[in-house]
Order: C-alpha cells, then sequence, then structure tokens
C-alpha cells in the first residue's frame, strides 16, 4: 500500500487577515482534490481565520507549536485541547528556529510530540543537523539522537507521529539538500523508527530546507521521502500549488 503524501506548509510568523484570506482561498481552489494531503500551520491567532477559511476544502490545519503542558499558570503556552478546539490536525515541535532561538531540548520535544498525541494532534517532529555538525561528519548522530528522545517518550504512540527532516543549513537559506543527501537521512531515520514500532510504514518522514516548485518533484521521487514542510515557498500560492502537484 502506498501512502500519500503529506505536503505540510509553515508561515512561521508571516501573514496578516487580508493576506491569509487570499492566500487561503488561492491554495484550496487550486488544490481541488490533490492527490496528497496538504495542510498549513498557521501562527496561533490566525487559526480561527484559516479553520473557517478551509471549511468545506481538502486543506488541514496545523499549528507551528504546542506546550508540554494542559493548562494552568504557563502564560503565553497554548495547550494540545486549545488547538484541538480550533480544529487543528497537525503541530509542529523541535522546529530548529524553536531549538536555536527559545533553548528547546530534545526532551522538551519529546514532551511536545507526547502532548500533541494525547489531544488527538499528528506532531510533525523536526530533526536536522546544522552545517558545523555536517562538517564535522556528525549528521547522523545528531539526527538519531534527537529521534531517539521522541521514540523513548512516546512508546508505542510513535507510528502516530509525522518527521520532518529539516538540514538546518537548508532552511531559508535556498540551499537544498541533494535527493540523494536526503534520501540518505531518511532511510536512516525509517530504521530507527523500524526498530521502535512494527508500523513504521504508517509514518510519513517529510524533507524541509528550500524545497520549492524547481527541486520538489525529485525529492520526491525519492523512496523514503513522503512529503514537504515548506517555509518560504508555502506563502505564494502558485508556488505551494507547483509543489502539491509535484506530489
Ligand atoms: C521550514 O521553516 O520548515 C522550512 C523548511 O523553511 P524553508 O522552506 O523556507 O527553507
Amino acid at each position: 500500500m502506498t501512502k500519500k503524501k503529506l505536503i505540510a506548509g509553515n508561515w512561521k510568523m508571516n501573514g496578516n487577515l487580508a493576506s491569509n484570506d487570499a492566500l487561503v482561498r488561492a491554495i484550496a481552489k487550486g488544490m481541488g482534490d490533490a492527490a496528497c494531503h496538504v495542510a498549513v500551520c498557521v501562527p496561533a491567532p490566525y487559526l480561527a481565520q484559516v479553520q473557517m477559511l478551509r471549511a468545506g476544502t481538502q486543506l488541514e490545519l496545523g499549528a507551528q507549536d504546542v506546550s508540554t503542558h494542559e493548562q494552568g499558570a504557563y502564560t503565553g503556552e497554548i495547550s494540545a485541547s486549545m488547538l484541538k478546539e480550533f480544529g487543528v490536525r497537525y503541530a509542529i515541535v523541535g522546529h530548529s528556529e524553536r531549538r536555536q532561538y527559545h533553548g528547546e531540548a530534545d526532551a522538551t520535544v519529546a514532551e511536545k510530540a507526547k502532548a500533541a498525541l494525547a489531544a488527538g494532534i499528528t506532531p510533525i517532529v523536526c530533526v536536522g543537523e546544522t552545517l558545523a555538525e555536517r562538517e564535522a561528519g556528525k549528521t547522523e548522530e545528531v539526527v538519531k539522537r534527537q529521534m531517539a528522545a521522541v521514540i523513548h517518550a512516546n512508546g508505542h504512540c510513535i507510528s502516530e507521529i509525522v518527521v520532518a527532516y529539516e538540514p538546518v543549513w537548508a532552511i531559508g537559506t535556498g540551499r537544498t539538500a541533494t535527493p540523494e543527501q536526503a534520501q540518505q537521512v531518511h532511510a536512516l531515520l525509517r530504521a530507527q523508527l523500524k526498530a521502535a514500532t512494527a508500523q513504521v510504514e504508517r509514518i510519513r518522514i517529510l524533507y524541509g530546507g528550500s524545497m520549492n516548485a524547481g527541486n520538489a518533484a525529485a525529492l520526491l521521487a525519492q523512496p523514503d521521502i513522503d512529503g514537504g514542510l515548506v517555509g518560504g515557498a508555502s506563502l505564494k500560492a502558485v508556488d505551494f500549488l507547483q509543489i502539491i502537484a509535484a506530489a
């Protein structure tokens, strides 16, 4: 059985009411009955807006982060159950920008994945090495360590997650991993997950890092690349739709 690919847009801290309206309408109209799953992960204040805009379409809704806590005195945090109330299907956890700028450790990312799963939200768990780590020959060690924390915390639920391999040096830089470089890491992540669950074939492993209309087809043709997490190119309907078409 071949599983449907997933193309998820990560808007990061971009958008406003007017531009979101135009973008979501254009994506929903252009994708029609897409052959893959499509989601947009939007800034939290716009979840309600995008939930309404996507109603009756195939477009799914995602958040960019989730709290490790269920509720309580955690100012500024947003719980998984709150996201769920707004129709959120996916939550990105452990994006490299959160690891880098907000000091999120592997264990925190693992707890976030757990909190999402407990609320019925699919975490999109990001892993990836920095340029310095790649050049030091540490890619495998780093992504396996990041993945191991999530496997350890989530036990048999691990088959419910989505993984995104996002080499940090390729995010927002215009520098993409070659299909072969990406496939190599995807294959080793798949092997690591296989050792943790008999249901490994359920798990989608996305590639992220300067994916665009020009390089998507070659990346998505790799045997272990099950979709894309798309930043910059998800903000332009034409580009995002071309990636969706490639999937
Ligand atoms: C991302 O932010 O997850 C990402 C992959 O960004 P970009 O596509 O812009 O490199």
